[in-house]
Formats: C-alpha cells, sequence, structure tokens
C-alpha cells in the first residue's frame, strides 16, 4: 500500500530575518533571538522571540515572561506621546504634546533650580539597567539627589558581601555550577537571575547535587529543593549563626583558608581606654598586623612569606590585643548561639540545625576535592593546586528585606567564608568586575554649587563618621536622608523615604521630582495611599507640596496618574541599551561580558528612549559632559553616548571590540562601529579569564594582572575578606563618644547595638513595635517567575498565569479560621486593612501568610478593563506597609528600614487575619483613573506578515 500520510514541516521558516539583541521582560539579561517579518505595509514586525543558544547568560534558554515579549510591543497599554497633565494631579486627566514642547516645559522648571539649588531636584530611577548613565546625569545637574532602586531592593544583600567580601549573589557572583554538591539558597524570588538559577539547578539535578531550600514558603525552586526548610521569617540570621556555632565548635572550619584570605588573624585594639579601642592594629604604612607563626612577630598581613597566626596575640603595655578569629570563636561558641538556643523563634528543630551543619561540613571538607591549576597568591606564594570546596550558596531579596537584613546577609556571608569556599573550585565564584575591595569603591558625595556639577557620585561606601553625606550643621545633605546617622552604610540610598521626606519638607523641600521606571503611587511603595495623598497635597496656596513631578514610563501605569509631565519611554526591542561593566553586566565567573539592546523594531508611537531623552533635556540645560565647547548637544542619543563616551580615557560603557580596528578588549579608543561589532556578534561581547586565574580572584596574582588589563582596575588590588568589618566599629566609636563628628542622642544606642562589626541578630524592629500577641502572622510576598513586578500586567499572555492573586494560608491558620474554599479574609496591621480572597497551601511556615507581588492593579491603568480580574480581585499588601514604625514611647517614629543600610523592611509585617463576608471587590478599592491610552481590545489579536 502506498504511503499516504501527509508530508508536515516540522521546521517552517517563521521569519525572514532574526535580530539579536537582550532581553528585557526581567532584569536577568537573556540574549534573544527576535525573528522577524515583512508586514503588508513593508515593515518588518516580531514574529517570534527565541533564546539565543551562543549566549553566555541563557544558552537558549528562555522563559514564559521572555518569550511573551512579542505582547510587550502589541501592548495596548503603551504610551503614544508625551503627555501634559490637564485634570487635577491624580485624576488620569491628560494631552498629548509635542517632544519639544515637553522637553521645553521640563527645561523651564529644571534650568531655574540648577541655578539656584540644584538640590531641589530628587531625580530617581526604577528597574533600569542605565544607572552609570542616569547618575552621570544627574552628577551633571548638581542635585545630590540622586539614586535607583536599590534601597527598596535588595541592598542588604549587596552592601554586605561588599563590605564583607567585595561582591554578593546574582550580578556580582554565582556558584560553581559544574562542580558544586551541595546548594542552599536563602528566601530567592523565582524572577532574579531566573533561567542562569533555572540552568544551574538543572545541572545540580542531573548530577544528583543536593539543593537545601531555606524559605518560609516552598514555591519555585524551594519546591525542587531536596530539602526545604521553612524558616520563620526574619529569624535567618539566628539560623545561620547556629550553623556558625555547630561549625566553629567541631572544629569544622577552613583555618588555612581563614588565616590566609581574610582579617581572622588581623589584631584587634584590645584598650578600653583607647579612642581605637576595637579597631584593627596597622603598622606606620597603615598595613594590617596580623603575628607571623614563623617569627612570632606582628607582621604586615600581606608581607612575603607570612604565615597569619589564628591562636596568636600581642601584649603590649599590659594590654593584650587578639586577633579577629579569637573574638569571633568567643561571641560564636557562647549558648545564645547552640541550636537549642534559637531552635524555636526559627521554628526549626535543635536536631535539623545540627544536622545541616553537619552536611555543609561533610561536603565542604569530607568531598573536598583538588584541581591541578597552579597560581601565585598576591604574597608570592606559588600553590601547585587549587582546593574544591563543593558547597555553595545563593540568596536575595528574601533575608534581605528585614529591618536585621544587613547582618543576616553579613552573617551568610561569614558562613560561606569559615567554610571556605567562596572563590574556590565547588563554591561561590565572583563575576567580574567583582571581587573589589570596598576600599575600590567610590565614597558618596554631596557637594552642591549653583549652576555646577555635584563634586562626584552620589552612591558609595562609607568607612566611617567622616564619610557621612551630611551639612555642616549636621543635618541630612540628601532627601532621601542617606549616608546619615540614621543609615549610615546606605550605599544605594532611600528610594522609599523620596516622596514622604519630599512631602514633609524633611530635611528640606524640593521643586521637582523627576522618576523612570518606578510605580511610586503603587506597588513600589510602602503606604500606597498615603503616597497618593502626598503626590496630590496641597499648600495653604493651593500649591501642590510638591510642585513638579516629571515621569517616564513606557506603559501607561498607576504612577503616571501622579506626573504633571510624562517622557513616553520605548519598549525594549525599540531602544538602545548597554548592559554595561560600569553598571551591571551580564559576565560570568570565568568570563566578562556585556551586552546591548538595540532598535529591532522602529517605534510607532511618538515616543522616546528614556536615555535618549535625557541626552537632549542635559544639551537644553548647558550640563557639563553633555554639550559640545559651542554649547551644543554632545549626544545625539544614547546609542551615541554608548560608544563615544569614555569614563577615563580608554574605557567606555562597552568592554568589547574597542579600538580604531575593533581588536581591542577592556582598554581602546572609541570605535564608531561599535554597535555594528556588537550585533554581529548576537548583542554580546566575552572575554574568558585565563586558566590559572580563574579561581581565588581576590588573591590570585594572575587574575589581578588580567583585572588590570580588562581596565577594571587601575592597578592590583588584593584584600582580604573582612569577617569583621571594621568601619561598623568606627560608627559604634562615635556612638560611644569618641571623635568630632557625633551622632544624635536618641540614635546612640541604637547605632552601638545594631552596628556590630562581627555579624549578630537582633529581632526585626516591627517585632519591638507593634503587639505580637495582637499581630501575631506573619505576611509576605514573593514574585512568581512568569511576572516581574507590574512589567507583565499589560501583557496578554502573562495576565493568563497571573490575573489574580489569593492571600494563601497555612494549614493551621485556615483550621483554626475556618476558612473554606472561595472565602475572604480581613487582614489588618497595625497599619491599614485589606479585605481580599484566600487559598489553602500547606507548604508554608504556619504562622506566615503570603501573595504574590504587584499583580492587583488601579482601575483605569494598564489599559485593562475595569472589571479585570487583577483590578477586582487582585491586591497589594502595600497597603498594610508602612514606611514608618509605630511611634516609640518619645513619640519618633523610625523609617520601616535597616537601620544600618536603610534597606526597606517589606518582610517584617505582621498582621492578624479574620473571615470577612466576600465584599464586592478586593478592599480598599480607589476609585478608576482616567487612561491616557483607552482601554485594550476585548481579544488581543493581530497578524505578522503579509
Ligand atoms: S529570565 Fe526570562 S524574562 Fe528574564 S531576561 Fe531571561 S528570558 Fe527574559
Amino acid at each position: 500500500m502506498a504511503n499516504s500520510q501527509p508530508s508536515v514541516d516540522l521546521s517552517p521558516q517563521v521569519s525572514d530575518e532574526i535580530r539579536q539583541t537582550t532581553c528585557y521582560m526581567c532584569a536577568c539579561r537573556c540574549g534573544i533571538n527576535v525573528h522577524m517579518k515583512e508586514g503588508p505595509d513593508g515593515k518588518k514586525q516580531v514574529a517570534y522571540i527565541e533564546g539565543n543558544r551562543d549566549h553566555p547568560v541563557n544558552k537558549g534558554v528562555l522563559c514564559a515572561k521572555g518569550s511573551a515579549g512579542i505582547m510587550q510591543i502589541n501592548a495596548p497599554s503603551r504610551l503614544r506621546a508625551p503627555l501634559k497633565r490637564i485634570g487635577p494631579r491624580g485624576s488620569g486627566a491628560f494631552e498629548e504634546i509635542s517632544w519639544d514642547e515637553a522637553l521645553e516645559l521640563a527645561t523651564s522648571w529644571l534650568k531655574p533650580i540648577r541655578e539656584e539649588a540644584p538640590e531641589k531636584l530628587a531625580f530617581f530611577t526604577g528597574r533600569d539597567q542605565s544607572q552609570s548613565f542616569t547618575s552621570f546625569w544627574a552628577q551633571g545637574f548638581g542635585t545630590p539627589n540622586y539614586a535607583a532602586h536599590g534601597g527598596f531592593c535588595s541592598v542588604n544583600m549587596a552592601a554586605a558581601g561588599i563590605y564583607t567580601m567585595g561582591g554578593a549573589f546574582w550580578e556580582f557572583g554565582q556558584p560553581d555550577w559544574d562542580r558544586t554538591k551541595l546548594f542552599m539558597i536563602f528566601g530567592v524570588a523565582e524572577d532574579h537571575d531566573s533561567n542562569p538559577i533555572k540552568i544551574g539547578l538543572g545541572k545540580l539535578k542531573a548530577r544528583g547535587a543536593k539543593v537545601i531550600g531555606v524559605n518560609p514558603i516552598r514555591s519555585g525552586y524551594n519546591a525542587i529543593a531536596d530539602e526545604w526548610v521553612g524558616i520563620t521569617p526574619g529569624t535567618d540570621g539566628l539560623f545561620i549563626l547556629a550553623l556558625v556555632h555547630c561549625l566553629i565548635k567541631a572544629g569544622r572550619i577552613d583555618l588555612d583558608y581563614l588565616s590566609r584570605f581574610t582579617n581572622a588573624p588581623v589584631l584587634i585594639n584590645g584598650d578600653p581606654k583607647s579612642p581605637e579601642f576595637g579597631l584593627l592594629l596597622r603598622d606606620e604604612d597603615g598595613k594590617m598586623l596580623v603575628i607571623d607563626r614563623v617569627s612570632g612577630k606582628p607582621t604586615a598581613f600581606d608581607a612575603a612569606g607570612v604565615k597569619p597566626d589564628l591562636a596568636g596575640s600581642l601584649r603590649k603595655a599590659g594590654i593584650t590585643h587578639r586577633p579577629v578569629f579569637q573574638h569571633m570563636a568567643e561571641r560564636y561558641l557562647s549558648d545564645d548561639c547552640a541550636p537549642e538556643a534559637v531552635a524555636e523563634r526559627v521554628g526549626i528543630s535543635a536536631g535539623r540545625i545540627r544536622h545541616i551543619a553537619g552536611e555543609l561540613a561533610r561536603v565542604a571538607f569530607d568531598e573536598a576535592f583538588e584541581i591541578d591549576r597552579p597560581w601565585t597568591d598576591f604574597r608570592g606564594e606559588r600553590h601547585e593546586k587549587m582546593v574544591g570546596r563543593p558547597v555553595s550558596f545563593h540568596s536575595m531579596r528574601g533575608i534581605s528585606a528585614h529591618s536585621n537584613g544587613f547582618q543576616t546577609c553579613r552573617a551568610l556571608h561569614v558562613l560561606q567564608i569559615i567554610l571556605g569556599s567562596v572563590e574556590v573550585p565547588g563554591g561561590f565564584r565572583f563575576k567580574p568586575p567583582y571581587p573589589k575591595p570596598p576600599e575600590a569603591h567610590p565614597k558618596p558625595h554631596s557637594k552642591v554649587t549653583p549652576g555646577g556639577p555635584l563634586d562626584g557620585p552620589h552612591l558609595g561606601f562609607v568607612h566611617g563618621p567622616d564619610d557621612l553625606v551630611l551639612k555642616p550643621d549636621g543635618s541630612p545633605a540628601r532627601i532621601d536622608k542617606a549616608f546619615t546617622w540614621e543609615n549610615p552604610m546606605s550605599s544605594h540610598g532611600l528610594m522609599h523615604m523620596v516622596i514622604s521626606n519630599a512631602h514633609a519638607g524633611d530635611p528640606y523641600k524640593i521643586d521637582t521630582l523627576f522618576m523612570y521606571m518606578a510605580n511610586m503611587s503603587w506597588n513600589s511603595s510602602m503606604n500606597t495611599g498615603g503616597v497618593m495623598d502626598m503626590l496630590t497635597d496641597t499648600d495653604e496656596n493651593g500649591d501642590y507640596v510638591i510642585p513638579h513631578i516629571i515621569y517616564s514610563d513606557a506603559y501607561s501605569s498607576e504612577m503616571v496618574a501622579y506626573a504633571d509631565l510624562v517622557f513616553p519611554d520605548t519598549t525594549y526591542l525599540e531602544r538602545h541599551d548597554c548592559i554595561s561593566l560600569l553598571d551591571r553586566p551580564i559576565c560570568e565567573a570565568d568570563a566578562a561580558a556585556d551586552a546591548i539592546r538595540w532598535p529591532v523594531v522602529e517605534p510607532d508611537r511618538d515616543v522616546r528612549g528614556f536615555q535618549s531623552v535625557l541626552c537632549d533635556l542635559g544639551a537644553r540645560l548647558g550640563l557639563p559632559n553633555f554639550v559640545n565647547e559651542d554649547g551644543s548637544q554632545k549626544w545625539a542619543g544614547y546609542g551615541d553616548y554608548i560608544v563615544n563616551h569614555e569614563r577615563k580615557p580608554g574605557i567606555g560603557p562597552l568592554a568589547g571590540f574597542r579600538g580604531p580596528e575593533g581588536d581591542k578588549v577592556g582598554r581602546g579608543e572609541v570605535n564608531p562601529d561599535q554597535l555594528d561589532r556588537y550585533i554581529e556578534n548576537g548583542g554580546f561581547f566575552v572575554e574568558h579569564i585565563p586558566e590559572g586565574a580563574d579561581f581565588y580572584k581576590p588573591w590570585n596574582k594572575a587574575y589581578q594582572d588580567w583585572a588590570v588589563k580588562m581596565g577594571i582596575y587601575d592597578s592590583p588590588q588584593p584584600y582580604l575578606f573582612n569577617l569583621y568589618v571594621e568601619p561598623m566599629r568606627r560608627f559604634q566609636l562615635a556612638a560611644e563618644g569618641h571623635g568630632d563628628r557625633q551622632p544624635p542622642e536618641h540614635l546612640r544606642d541604637r547605632i552601638q547595638a545594631t552596628m556590630d562589626p562581627l555579624p549578630i541578630w537582633y529581632p526585626p524592629l516591627e517585632d519591638e513595635a507593634v503587639d505580637l500577641e495582637e499581630y501575631p502572622i506573619h505576611a509576605l510576598t514573593q514574585r512568581p517567575m512568569a511576572m516581574y513586578h507590574s512589567w507583565g500586567t499589560q501583557n496578554a499572555w502573562l495576565r493568563q498565569l497571573h490575573g489574580r492573586n489569593p492571600l494563601y494560608l497555612p494549614t493551621k491558620i485556615w483550621r483554626e479560621k475556618g476558612f473554606a474554599e472561595g472565602d475572604w479574609a480581613q487582614v489588618t496591621s497595625t497599619h491599614g486593612q485589606i479585605t481580599v480572597p484566600v487559598a489553602l497551601m500547606a507548604a508554608l511556615n504556619e504562622n506566615t501568610v503570603w501573595t504574590w507581588n504587584a499583580i492587583g492593579k488601579r482601575k483605569g491603568t494598564w489599559a485593562l478593563d475595569e472589571e479585570a480580574p487583577e483590578a477586582t480581585e487582585g491586591f497589594l499588601l502595600n497597603h498594610l506597609i508602612h514606611e514608618l514604625l509605630p511611634a516609640r514611647g518619645d513619640g519618633m517614629r523610625w523609617a520601616n528600614s535597616d537601620p544600618i543600610t536603610g534597606q526597606a523592611a517589606w518582610f517584617d509585617l505582621r498582621v492578624k487575619i479574620e473571615k470577612a463576608a466576600a465584599p464586592a471587590e478586593a478592599q480598599p478599592a480607589f476609585p478608576p483613573l482616567k487612561s491616557p491610552v483607552g482601554r485594550g481590545p476585548e481579544n488581543l489579536a493581530w497578524k505578522v506578515g503579509k
């Protein structure tokens, strides 16, 4: 019989052309192949998006968000033209205006304040990836009031990592996925570093490596963990320090590693009468001192041949100066840190804590291995082999977004270090440009000169009270009060305090609030309703308390309605971007890498990339570095800036294809064809670290030399890991009365208590401020894999995955309160109340409830129907969280932030729950906003190709 099966084309040609760029459906920055087809009008249209198999980040993997990017450029919620407010602020009534009109209006507001008082501009950006550029613009403007979103996201993780070991997770480093045998994650949201973690977990599962997930909620990565530890929120530090206790007590720590590569052997001044009590001892050259095991004498830590002694001490003038390690042992061997002492509070049995500590030690030491790869350390000692310790960790916002988060993140880094599993095979590895010691980062600058630029970068790392950003009278120099006694080490600023401080005129009033990609009147703020009131509040003359608000967004988000002037941004497929080594690059542990975005399609609306708008606005304002000598505009757009800007001679935003021939790497002259070379190369550039330079990076001579050649460092800068963070001790000393710069009286005790140079745990500040009998339940949010913040809301495909968000309750609360499927609950905090749908989830800490972040939407936004589930059943926990803690006995209210870094303490929230009659829609419900883009069609359909 003849074969009559139809012939099916299994690989139909889906496009005429592939354009390779970088995804921006989340902050992970995967490489994508955008398939294009010619449309009826002869213009290319996006037909399909797939992962780029050659790309270092995702190696072809694409997530649900990434493939849904096609719906982003078809989203009805895209803004279409610059908007000028014509109704009351907060109504959503706008008229479309020309770009020239919009930029002139902005110039008319900004020019006078730049001439008189540049600090009256507060310029804050959200989750964009162009912070080296936006900060450069703000520096040129001259305002000290600039930061991005790190302060309300994960600054605790980043700052603790940098202060402790010169880098942290995600963009800073990654596990050695190919060699790790035990991987432990703490509080990891599923959208951050999404594809690399999924690829890495796949590798671990294929090799039979073990994964332990520590998270009150067992979803996402925790759902596939071999062991799930459903910890009580806010107690991770206590748990980690109990692990440290067990490891030190059992002698299962890497003493050789500690003595060579950390400040464990460095001597601490032990003289309680000295103004330097608790600081590290140094020689005349300022070098930290250790006791040399061979000579028994105090010696500079980096002297050739020195063998630092963890057990030594220095006796001088009747005072004994002991090394950091001895202080650590004393503290962490104390019974307070024993598993039995913490088990009840953390919600993990003492036996289980001991078991996990035992597992960490067994894998780190009993499964240690060696690689035959000689290397030479910074003291000149040659090592024939590299020692692998196959234990690694990853963590993100879960442990970070607490008021004790900085110390908790520090504790986690200390745990990694005592196991000797940082920058070794099988452990945690830095990604260039990290590691970088804290001293290699700038200090914060705030000197304002009317009509001139700021005196240096806004953000940085402080090393003591002298680096605080205070005015001569001691008041905060920045609107967010970053780098003050309230939060001295706030390296990323405090974006979540900008609006409330500006509204209160504390520390001063501003004129213009200028924001980009930050949905501050909705899911990016605490106290959402209060923030809306602050943005619309008027003074006794009827003028807005915050006189001008400029906002840029690509979509009709909730924040748009609160602006006076809106710059419509492009989508990520219509713009230039650089994912730069100067910013948040796409490097791997084995390679330096960066990438671009470029307009794979032309916008079909009157919109412009925000960074290109800043080039134009910067020129209109005459900002230095934005105008030529003749006053003309210097950068035609962001693409022009990316290619032609040099931060230092030979160093620009992109490291690849530099020099006139495009053959220079890292350092090299400007190459006018650089963007074309990136496009030819798939949208990215990679330079691999030579073998032998690829581990032990902070101490490896070969890596240090390579980093200098690449332009990452100007000169080699090996350093020791800071188990003991000396700058914190300097703040404590000030609190004890030493030095000229003194904290206000009401903060002395808090600084003394929280800024311990060795990691400690203290209860989350909200636990201390509220009645825990009345508010016994922890309430959290998680971000789903399929939606990144509010960005996916307008996306017709992703909405189908997360169109509503119940509050998940654990079995204990579910039963105690008699909930049933379809019920609603009233959830109350000290600040507010919401009424929301609930669902049962068994794999959850028994005292914790949670929901997905940023699903709830305000009516009239995102071009959604007013009856869309996001607007009727979706909700935010933000209504329950205040940016200030309840009043203390003295009437003062502290920020709801980490007292060290100012990180927003989103996850400290305490609530109570009762069953409630189902309302018509989730409460609170706000009146609909008028939409500047109308409402999207019932069904979103379009045709690509002819
Ligand atoms: S993880 Fe997904 S959304 Fe994020 S950059 Fe990669 S493909 Fe895009």
